[in-house]
């Protein structure tokens, strides 16, 4: 079963609430991705990320910061963050201008996050366990329209049939 639908528009923001955020349609994707980046820059186990529409998302209140560097496949990464407490809000990669990748984490609701995959399992903690039904991939996938189809499946409420 899956938790109830969030409802709209979705909101977040930094732990000191400097940067506050505000997400106007259901985002996109909900993976987490174990690769040693991403356990570095969250000091942690994984990231959990959220594409969205770049359309939809927007910055309410204050001015994030942004760090770039090159990703293991080569394009760009830019990654937005508080530059009063640091913490990393969302990022951005070069030639995908169509959406950004929230931190879920920094959702007020986050009770209803649940990952629709897992990436590079190949580097993942040996304890980490997969959600029920999600693809776990050793790397990336090739394609990722089969998982936003199963995400699209996963939140009828929030994709309603035209
Ligand atoms: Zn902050
Ligand atoms: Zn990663």
């Amino acid at each position: 079963m899956n938790a109830r639908t969030p409802l709209l528009p979705l909101t977040g923001g930094c732990c000191c609430g400097a940067i506050r955020y505000q997400i106007d349609s259901f985002p996109l994707l909900l993976y987490t991705c174990n690769c040693s980046d991403c356990q570095t820059a969250s000091g942690s186990a994984f990231a959990l990320n959220m594409p969205v529409a770049t359309t939809q998302f927007r910055i309410v209140k204050g001015e994030p910061k942004g760090w770039r560097r090159p990703s293991p496949s080569g394009a760009d990464v830019t990654s937005w963050f508080c530059g009063d407490c640091g913490g990393r809000i969302y990022g951005e990669r070069k030639g995908r201008s169509e959406s950004v990748n929230i931190r879920a984490g920094t959702l007020d609701d986050t009770a209803w996050l649940t990952p629709v995959a897992h990436m590079f399992m190949r580097s993942a903690q040996p304890w980490v366990q997969p959600a029920a039904g999600a693809v776990c991939y050793e790397t990336g996938p090739g394609d990722f329209r089969p998982l936003a189809a199963a995400w699209r499946a996963m939140w009828p409420e929030g994709f309603p049939q035209k």
